[in-house]
């Protein structure tokens, strides 16, 4: 006879959100934190593909996972790579958990979900509709924001955000150095004859926006 910490066991529903993250935005913890109604558990599952280039290592699209959902005992986070579907069974999830945005993630959600039944029909996709604030939000659109400089703090996790500073901080730290050699290159030239000059120099960075800085005497 079971006991029932085994009959729970058996029974519960176990779903696999998996997804590259790269990085988790509020769109992802949208589409996780309704499905909490509907499932025991939720997986997120974080892929590593050796052959796709990420923004964000492994390490930390997991650790940005972990920080949205700390305070979440129904979240779990692990990384996997290889077939979907054999994770879900390594984890015993019989539900795969997928959002959409637009039409377009339908198409494609549809062939993947379709072709997963066709390997392993005890393991259902279902898909939860984005809230329509949060559509228009990818992690691609992030991404490109991050690569030009602008500001993508509105969409993302505390997580997310702190690395997305620090950053901006390297990137302003760099463009110090090239200001300072920059400098003692026109110290030597006789360009620049005085501390005066470089803090009139240093007054006209555009400190608010650091990776689109403009060195005036250059
Ligand atoms: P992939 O690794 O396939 O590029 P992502 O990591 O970007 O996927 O997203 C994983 C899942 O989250 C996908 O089903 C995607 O449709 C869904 N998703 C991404 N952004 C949103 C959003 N803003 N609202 C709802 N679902 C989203």
């Amino acid at each position: 006879m079971k006991s029932i910490h085994q009959k729970i066991i058996t029974i519960s529903k176990i779903a696999l959100f998996p997804g590259s993250f790269d990085p988790i935005t509020i769109g992802h913890v949208d589409v996780i934190t309704r499905a909490l109604n509907l499932f025991d558990k939720i997986i997120i599952g974080v892929g590593e593909n050796s052959s796709k280039k990420y923004m964000f290592p492994l390490q930390d699209r997991v650790q940005f996972i972990k920080d949205s959902f700390s305070e979440y005992d129904q979240i779990e986070v692990i990384s996997y790579s290889g077939l979907t579907i054999d994770f879900c069974k390594k984890i015993q999830a019989r539900f795969i958990l997928r959002g959409l945005r637009t039409s377009a993630d339908f198409e494609f959600e549809r062939a993947i979900a379709q072709m997963n039944h066709y390997l392993d029909n005890g393991i259902e996709t279902t898909f939860m509709l984005a809230s329509p604030q949060y559509s228009p939000v990818s992690s691609t659109i992030i991404r490109d924001i991050i690569r030009n400089g602008g500001n993508a703090t509105p969409f993302v996790g505390e997580g997310v955000k702190r690395k997305i500073i620090l950053l901006l901080f390297l990137e302003f730290h760099k463009m110090l150095h090239q200001i300072i050699d920059r400098l003692l290159d026109d110290f030597t030239d006789g360009k620049a004859n005085s501390l005066a000059t470089c803090f009139n120099s240093a007054e006209k960075i555009n400190a608010t926006d650091p990776t689109k800085c403009t060195f005036s005497v250059l």
